[in-house]
């Protein structure tokens, strides 16, 4: 048996974007991410944080300071009836300026390591899940791994949804250059490379506007 799972994007998701946040002082949680993510219990999915933390490999803080602030989001989550399956970083960075976290990995975002290895870990069916995040990085990793995305307006959101619409003018504009060239073809798979994999399937005002919306779907409902 295997259950779908929501995985949330920590910063600017279900905590204000600011920068980098290396301590738990810094970690401001929104005041609607501890209903989203007891909705999410409720329901019988996992809930499952997915994170870059790049700030390790650049040197700004350690793997113990991201622990840390993941505890005190859990106690967080915890004090409201809500809790975090599973917590998931990459601490890696292609051009970091720590050396053992100096590297392309396969777990940075939109790469899948780390939803594959909450799926092999909890028991996840990915084709039934969801990411959820402020950046259309995060929605890519999600198509990546089979799953669906969703955009949320909070933190880079409302930049990102603007730059989905540049890309989708781009698209559009290549679409019908294509058509012209080739009658269809040509175009239509430019834009698929282009924007395809990063156009969400949803886009809500937050977290749990886009948690109440993925869990009232039909298919999720029968
Ligand atoms: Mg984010
Ligand atoms: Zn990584």
């Amino acid at each position: 048996m295997t259950t779908p799972a929501i995985f949330f994007d920590r910063d600017g998701t279900l905590n204000e974007e600011l920068g980098y946040v290396g301590q738990p002082e810094r970690l401001h949680v929104f005041p609607f991410a501890a209903e989203a993510v007891r909705l999410v219990n409720t329901s019988g999915w996992k809930a499952v944080l997915i994170t870059n933390q790049a700030g390790v490999a650049r040197g700004y803080f350690g793997e113990e300071d991201v622990r840390a602030v993941h505890d005190a989001l859990q106690q967080h989550l915890q004090r409201h009836g809500a809790r975090l399956d599973g917590i998931y970083y990459c601490p890696h960075h292609p051009q970091g300026r720590v050396a053992e976290y100096s590297k392309v990995c396969e777990c940075r975002k939109p790469g899948v390591a780390m939803v594959q290895q909450a799926a092999a870990d909890l028991g996840i069916a990915l084709q039934r899940s969801w990411v959820l995040g402020d950046r259309l990085h995060d929605i890519e990793m999600g198509h990546r791994a089979g799953s669906r995305g969703a955009l949320v307006l909070t933190g880079y959101g409302e930049e990102q949804q603007q730059q989905l619409y540049r890309e989708q003018m781009i698209e559009t504009r290549e679409l019908s250059a294509g058509e012209r060239q080739a009658g269809g073809k040509g175009g239509q798979q430019v834009g698929e490379a282009c924007a395809g994999r990063r156009r969400p399937e949803l886009i809500a005002s937050d977290a749990l506007a886009a948690v109440q919306q993925i869990l009232e779907l039909p298919e999720v409902q029968s």
